[in-house]
This record gives structure tokens, C-alpha cells and sequence, in this order.
């Protein structure tokens, strides 16, 4: 007989509730996770409020939740990595290996991935999970399962920095300041980027940013957001803007935002699908444009490079919950976006209180 867990379940717009789902059973190149940890993003609360992004439509039942660390319960037969008892983060997007992209190292872009919580693929806001092995990562004791869990998020910005080639000689300004402009400072800090600048409307996020060790912050609808840039880099210039924002305005104005010979690295989806740039710009400018999506390969250097940072990233949940408050979470994340940035999910229960 199928063991039963409970499982938060997404069934209609803005209708989620917990019920008894099966219990995944590991194949043997799996492991059964028990979550310790899962956040809510942005992308899931886009399907609880819209039922889709873009063409992924939710057209059945579906358990949200991609951001998650627990600790392994069960091996496959074939699994040698890793072991019952030990803590790890999952890596939600599983590739097939076998395409052009997966060979190139570039699997983020493999047209066959299955990735948690895009339909018709199931996540893991439930109590058990099971997920091929090599995407799963030891977390360092010295790590939290909080930690572990923002690796998915953080991983987006330090993939941001690799496909940009940011380092020391750049000076950068990210636009946009949730969870994954936040975790775009520490990435960017990471890299050993020499000024990090961030913008947000609200305060609670430029506080955010300077926790996490941006340089400087400032508030895009007061202020002019190039005549504070060039005052900030003493007339330079950044070298590089991360838009992490998806708003139409500030995707547009990346392009005026950067000095000449610089990159424009675009993470955050606009809703609408075309917005007008300054093309004579970008050409007069010399301009690399860099799109980003997801990330390949992040994990393991952001782990060591986790263990060497001494900026708190837990710093950005603002709201821990049992699984069966899901309702509440999804509506705190969606109608709260001044007092919220990382809503943090604990499966079971009993660790919602006594977390990290
Ligand atoms: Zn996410
Ligand atoms: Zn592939």
C-alpha cells in the first residue's frame, strides 16, 4: 500500500489547501527527502494568483515550491553521494543529459528539464520529496537548512555574475531589491565586485541591501537613478546593471543606466513581453546585453563561497509557517510585498518554531 504525507496542494486560482497526497517512493538513482525547509517565490505565487507564466499553464492539481533543503530519509539502490541523515540542498531542475545543451554544461537551457513546481511537474511544499541524486548538495554543518534553502535564489544572481564575467574592476547597480536582487549583492560580493549600488521603492528592502553589504541604495521613484549613479562612482559609471525588477520602466532605462562599453544583464520577466529600448543607444554605447535564466552549475561554489561570507542571508525570511498555514503564506508573499521578502514554509510543523 502507497504511503500517504501531506502535501500542499494548488487546485484552482487562489485555491491551495493541504491534503494527503502519495508519499514518492525514490527510483534508484533517487533519494527521499524529508523537507526541513521551503520558500515561496515569486514564480509560485504568479500561479496560485494567475494559474500560469507565460505557457506554462496549470491545468491540473499541482504542489507548488521549488527553494527547499532537508535532510535525506532513503537511497535509491544505484545513489553512492550521499547518505540517509545527511542535510541537504536540493537543486530543483532535473536535466536530461543527453541534449546539446546538458553536454555544453549549460543545462538551465535544456528543453526536456523537469523543474519543481512548473507544470505538470510537482514541487516539493510537502513533507517528503524524492529527487535524483547528484542534484542533491551536502550542506556543511557550519550551513543552515535556511541556507540551504536561499542557495536557489542565490544561485540565480551568481549565475548573473558568471554569465556577465563580473569581478573586481566592476562597479555595478542592481535594480529591484527582492529576494533575488538581495541575494544578487551577496553573489556580487561573492565575486568580489568592487561597488555594489542597489535600488528599491521600498525601505525595508534598501535596509536589506546594506545588511547584506551593498555599498550604497537609493530609491528609484525619488531620485534621479543615473544622476545618483554618477555621483556614487565619482563620474564613472557603473560597469554593469543587473535588472532584477521586471518592471517595464526600469528594464527600459538600463540602457541610459550604464556607461558606454558596459552590460546590461536582465533577470526579472516583465509582464508584458515587448518594452521600447534606446537602440541607438545601446549600439552608440557598445552595450552587452545578457538575458539570464535559472542558473547551471551554481551550488557547489556558492556553498564554499557561503562558508566564507559573513553577512547573515537568512536576514531576508521575513515570515516562517507551518505547511498547513500555506493559505496565509501565499497571501502574506502576494499582498504584503512592503513587511515580506522571503516567506519560509516548514513542513513539519514541529521546526517552524524551532528553525535554523
Ligand atoms: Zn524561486
Ligand atoms: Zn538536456
Amino acid at each position: 500500500m502507497t504511503k500517504k504525507m501531506q502535501g500542499a496542494v494548488l487546485d484552482g486560482i487562489m485555491s491551495i489547501g493541504v491534503h494527503e497526497v502519495d508519499m514518492p517512493v525514490p527510483r534508484p538513482d533517487e533519494a527521499l527527502i524529508r523537507v526541513h525547509c521551503i520558500g515561496v517565490c515569486g514564480s509560485d505565487i504568479h500561479y496560485y494568483e494567475h494559474g500560469r507564466i507565460g505557457r506554462y499553464v496549470v491545468d491540473s492539481p499541482l504542489i507548488l515550491g521549488h527553494e527547499l533543503a532537508g535532510q535525506v530519509v532513503e537511497v535509491g539502490a544505484n545513489v553512492r553521494n550521499i547518505e540517509p541523515g545527511d542535510r541537504v540542498a536540493v537543486e530543483p531542475g532535473i536535466p536530461c543529459d543527453r541534449c546539446d545543451y546538458c553536454k555544453a554544461g549549460r543545462y538551465n537551457l535544456c528543453p526536456d528539464v523537469r523543474f519543481m513546481a512548473t507544470p505538470p511537474i510537482d514541487g516539493a511544499w510537502a513533507e517528503y520529496v524524492a529527487v535524483r541524486s547528484d542534484f542533491l548538495h551536502r550542506l556543511p554543518d557550519e550551513l543552515s537548512y535556511e541556507e540551504g534553502a536561499l542557495l536557489e535564489p542565490l544561485s540565480v544572481g551568481f549565475h548573473a555574475m558568471r554569465r556577465a564575467g563580473l569581478g573586481p574592476s566592476d562597479r555595478i547597480y542592481i535594480s529591484g531589491l527582492g529576494p533575488v536582487g538581495l541575494l544578487a549583492v551577496t553573489a556580487a560580493r561573492m565575486h568580489g565586485v568592487s561597488r555594489i549600488i542597489g535600488g528599491d521603492v521600498l525601505p525595508l528592502r534598501r535596509e536589506m541591501a546594506r545588511e547584506l553589504g551593498a555599498d550604497a541604495v537609493l530609491d528609484p521613484a525619488d531620485e534621479s537613478v543615473a544622476d545618483r549613479l554618477a555621483e556614487l562612482t565619482g563620474g564613472r559609471g557603473v560597469t554593469a546593471v543587473i535588472e532584477s525588477s521586471g518592471n517595464a520602466r526600469a528594464v527600459a532605462d538600463t540602457i541610459g543606466n550604464v556607461r558606454r562599453g558596459g552590460k546590461v544583464v536582465l533577470i526579472g520577466l516583465p509582464t508584458s513581453r515587448e518594452i521600447p529600448l534606446d537602440v541607438t543607444q545601446l549600439v552608440d554605447k557598445e552595450l552587452d546585453v545578457l538575458g539570464v535564466f535559472r542558473y547551471a552549475n551554481t551550488y557547489p561554489a556558492a556553498i564554499d563561497a557561503l562558508l566564507h561570507d559573513d553577512h547573515p542571508i537568512e536576514r531576508i525570511v521575513t515570515h516562517r509557517f507551518a505547511l498547513d498555514e500555506i493559505a496565509t503564506a501565499c497571501e502574506v508573499a502576494r499582498t504584503q510585498k512592503d513587511l515580506s521578502v522571503k516567506v519560509m514554509i516548514y513542513p513539519h510543523s514541529p521546526d517552524a518554531r524551532a528553525h535554523v
